[in-house]
């Protein structure tokens, strides 16, 4: 990956923090983004990577840090939330914010990632769906929904830039050990009075899982599609 810029949202912490350690032991010249700079600046200092602190939800912020980094070969649109609500506590407000952090920034970065793309004729897009994406489940709706449109984004604009030597594909992992999901069992846990351990389990169990996914399998698989010799586009490859 020597000589490429690889733009990661979402690059302090979890799945996205291990895709920025690969793509800079690859030799790409990281750039990662989120809010909160206390972990950008921890991943910045092990990894060599740039950063810069992005709310992705505003084109304001997306169209000033793709200003700031530059033409990238590399856009992995990792960012997102895992809140779920059964419907009746489900408020408008609850709802855009789903949408706008997992499927609504993924559209604003590849706009103003792509032209630079399509001009040197070579570009990879990850986006890091979910299983998700796939298949719904109760209390998920406004994640769910997110997440299968953004693998209704990835296999359009796969289909619209085949001709451009841009490849745009998914990752959708299931139960993945960061932050975010040590969170949502906690959350669980005190809503529920269940034990923490028992919440875990009923998680896996829903997805068939054995065990929580080390987040540096979901890295391997996005280093993978970010790489020049990548084969596919409009892919959304299972991860469990
Ligand atoms: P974490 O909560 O551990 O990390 C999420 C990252 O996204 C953080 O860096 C966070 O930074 C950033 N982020 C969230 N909102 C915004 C925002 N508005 N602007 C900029 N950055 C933002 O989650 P994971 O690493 O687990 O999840 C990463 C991706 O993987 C998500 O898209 C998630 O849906 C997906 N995924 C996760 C699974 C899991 O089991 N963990 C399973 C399948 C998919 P900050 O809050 O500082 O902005």
């Amino acid at each position: 990956m020597k000589g490429q810029t690889a733009l990661i949202t979402g690059g302090g912490r979890g799945i996205g923090e291990a895709a920025a350690r690969a793509l800079a032991r690859a030799g790409a010249r990281v750039f990662i983004a989120s809010r909160t700079r206390s972990e950008l600046e921890r991943v910045a200092a092990e990894t060599g990577a740039e950063f810069a602190v992005c709310d992705v939800t505003l084109p304001s912020d997306v169209e000033a840090l793709a200003r700031r980094v530059g033409p990238v070969q590399v856009l992995v649109n990792n960012a997102g939330v895992a809140e779920s609500a059964p419907l009746a506590r489900m408020d408008l407000e609850f709802w855009r914010k789903v949408m706008d952090t997992n499927l609504t920034s993924a559209f604003l970065l590849a706009r103003s990632v792509v032209p630079a793309m399509v001009a040197a004729r070579y570009g990879r897009i990850v986006n890091v769906a979910s299983i998700a994406g796939k298949r719904g489940g109760a209390y998920i709706s406004a994640y769910a929904a997110s997440k299968h449109g953004l693998l209704g984004l990835t296999s359009s604009l796969a289909m619209e830039l085949a001709g451009h030597g841009v490849l745009v594909n998914a990752v959708c992992p299931g139960y993945v050990d960061t932050p975010m999901t040590r969170r949502n069992v906690e959350r669980i846990a005190q809503a529920t009075g269940k034990p923490p351990d028992q919440v875990l389990r009923s998680f896996l169990d829903s997805m068939g899982q054995s065990r929580l996914l080390e987040p540096e399998v979901v890295a391997k698989a996005i280093l993978e599609l970010a790489a020049p010799e990548c084969a596919h586009t409009g892919a959304a490859i299972d991860l469990l």
